[in-house]
């Protein structure tokens, strides 16, 4: 896709799932990737080796270039280590992609405050920060890519998971707000919303045939997604082709978001 080559791109959650998709994905449109992880370098390592394999093939050096940088979202100090971390070894910045995300299943009655404050400051507070200390470093060139990995769930609310929830309609705002707030100053902020898609988030029902068959039958093309498919949107998101798309969420989820009871006529 058009003016991806040579970008510099830093990466959330970047060893798995959706995450290490991306990652892949733009390492083969020929960005250079930032890839980060919190607890699991093997996972990381995983992104960087099937990357470059796809990126570079049989040459040894081909022009990409890829990062493993360790850190936590949820703590502001690592988030502007791993900043300064990527600008200092590819010199600049160009795209930040806020993947990191984690959930949690609760009745809202019983949800331990700590356990509320933790996914809120992973998939929300942690995305403001990733993007307030690469806006600063975009401002510097007046130019810079955010895309924020919200879900289908910013705008259905999803019980027994209010803090993701939350979460994610925070995430829907903070797209708008910072595309918003920076859009004359060269710098473009869009989100997509993954519907139900095979990676590790889903474990419970991703490998029981059963659990599988019934999520996928609340989805109009009646199946779930892949992380490549959110993987393509992010590079085009990214790309020059979406060079006049500013704080736009794109949901892609097979139909999900449709009202999918609707599919048959109501008597
Ligand atoms: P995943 O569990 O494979 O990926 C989440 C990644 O975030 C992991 O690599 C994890 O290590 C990382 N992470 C968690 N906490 C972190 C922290 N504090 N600091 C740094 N990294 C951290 O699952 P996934 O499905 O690939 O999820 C990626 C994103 O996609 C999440 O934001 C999730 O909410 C969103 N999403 C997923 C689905 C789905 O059905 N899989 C649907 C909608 C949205």
């Amino acid at each position: 896709m058009q003016g991806l080559a040579g970008k510099n791109a830093l990466i959330t959650g970047a060893s798995s799932g959706i995450g290490q998709a991306i990652a892949i994905r733009l390492a083969t449109e020929g960005c250079n990737i930032a890839i980060n992880y919190r607890k699991s370098p093997e996972g990381a390592e995983e992104t960087e080796e099937i990357a470059m394999q796809k990126a570079c093939g049989q040459v040894e050096e081909c022009g990409v270039k890829s990062l493993l940088v360790q850190g936590d979202v949820s703590q502001e100090a690592d988030i502007i280590e791993m900043v300064n971390a990527v600008v200092e070894q590819f010199g600049s910045l160009d795209i930040l992609i806020n993947n990191a995300g984690i959930q949690l299943e609760c009745p809202s009655h019983e949800i331990p405050t700590l356990d509320f404050d933790n996914v809120l400051s992973v998939n929300l507070r942690g995305a403001f920060l990733c993007a307030r200390e690469a806006i600063k470093h975009f401002l510097s060139r007046n130019r810079g890519i955010i895309i924020n990995v919200s879900s289908v769930h910013e705008k259905i609310p999803r019980p027994f998971y209010a803090s993701y929830s939350i979460s994610k309609g925070g995430v829907e705002n903070l797209t708008k707000t910072l595309a918003l707030e920076y859009a004359e100053r060269g710098i473009r902020v869009n989100a997509i919303a993954p519907g139900a898609t095979i990676t590790p988030i889903n474990e419970a029902w991703v490998n029981d045939p059963q659990q599988k068959a019934v999520v996928e039958s609340h989805i109009p093309m009646g199946r779930a997604g892949t992380a490549e498919e959110m993987a393509a949107a992010v590079a085009f998101l990214a790309s020059e082709e979406a060079a006049y798309i500013t704080g736009q969420t794109l949901f892609i989820d097979g139909g999900l978001t449709l009202y999918a009871d609707f599919r048959e006529a109501w008597s």
